[in-house]
């Protein structure tokens, strides 16, 4: 009898068309993969515990002098004016897994032809990278046209804006909470990587993914099955989703870097959040300074990686 795991995988492959993840799929492997291989010989280590109190005042004022410094109007009061942002206060608790879980909650959803911003708040510093997140994804989805591509970048933009918004608090003397946000993320990157590793690993030894020759036997161990049924099952997640998130840790040390590299960070951001807009799968690369994820690019992306570590260590 087929598992309902076989079922769920064999239902979503035979439902999608013309699906630039489901198109790419050996891609999306190797990006897990050398995510995986480019991470695993470091450690992570932060205490959310450490993370300061404060409150939303403080974290706005953060938040607003970050848009200031880019050069781009921050969304954050129109928002709350219109009553299109929902902010959340969670309660506090002396526990490091609430706080961890809870970290980087949020989410953007449309409702009668409108946006809305949910945040989560923790009353701790972190809330501010949270905020920084989920307008990034505001700032580039009012353009009302999205597509694929808007989907498979917009967290990759996000993710790079909060390596930015660390590099400015940190700037602004916050050095022990920018190296946490550094150390949290890259933990999550590797974590990541993991997850879609057991997955891609199940969904090529069932067949449905060509062999990309980067592990010889495709024996599913009882691990990849059970990572994979907790991804599908239990928490009931859509495949785009991990795919998206490794386009995201895979692309942004490398947009991160770019951003630093030019005067007007405001311009390229405004760039990015205009071109995943559109169908143009090239011209969303050449905006970011790559091609086409080959080879050459994967070099870039991992040099990008590297850099970010070995510069931000506690
Ligand atoms: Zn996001």
């Amino acid at each position: 009898m087929e598992s309902s795991l076989e079922n769920k995988i064999k239902k979503m492959f035979s439902e999608y068309q013309n699906d630039v993840i489901f198109d790419n799929l050996p891609l999306f492997f190797t990006l897990a993969y050398e995510l995986k291989e480019n991470l695993k010989n470091y450690s992570f280590t932060y205490d959310v515990m450490k993370i300061p109190e404060t409150d939303i005042h403080e974290v706005m004022n953060n938040v607003f002098a970050y848009y200031e410094s880019i050069g781009i109007k921050c969304p954050f009061e129109d928002l709350l004016l219109s009553s299109h942002l929902k902010l959340r206060g969670l309660p506090y608790k002396n526990d490091c897994q609430y706080i961890e879980n809870n970290l980087s909650r949020g989410m953007i959803y449309y409702n009668n032809g409108e946006y809305y911003v949910v945040l989560y708040l923790l009353g701790l510093m972190s809330d501010a990278f949270n905020i920084v997140h989920e307008l990034s994804h505001y700032n580039n989805v009012p353009i009302g046209i999205r597509n694929q591509y808007s989907h498979l970048f917009t967290e990759a933009i996000a993710s790079a804006e909060e390596f930015l918004f660390a590099d400015f608090i940190e700037q602004r003397g916050m050095k022990e909470i920018a190296s946490l946000w550094y150390q949290y993320r890259l933990d999550n990157f590797f974590k990541t990587a993991n997850i879609a590793l057991a997955i891609f690993n199940v969904l090529t030894s069932w067949g449905y993914i060509d062999d990309i020759g980067i592990s010889p036997n495709y024996e599913i161990s009882s691990d990849d099955f059970k990572i994979c049924q907790k991804y599908f099952l239990k928490n009931n997640y859509d495949f785009h989703h991990i795919c998206w998130y490794l386009m995201a840790y895979s692309l942004s040390p490398f947009l991160f870097f770019e951003l630093e590299r030019v005067d007007s960070k405001g311009a390229l951001l405004k760039e990015w959040y205009n071109k995943i807009n559109y169908n143009d799968i090239s011209s969303i690369f050449s905006s970011m300074g790559l091609n086409d994820l080959g080879d050459e690019d994967r070099v870039k992306l991992k040099k990008s990686l590297i850099a970010l570590i070995k510069s931000r260590k506690i």
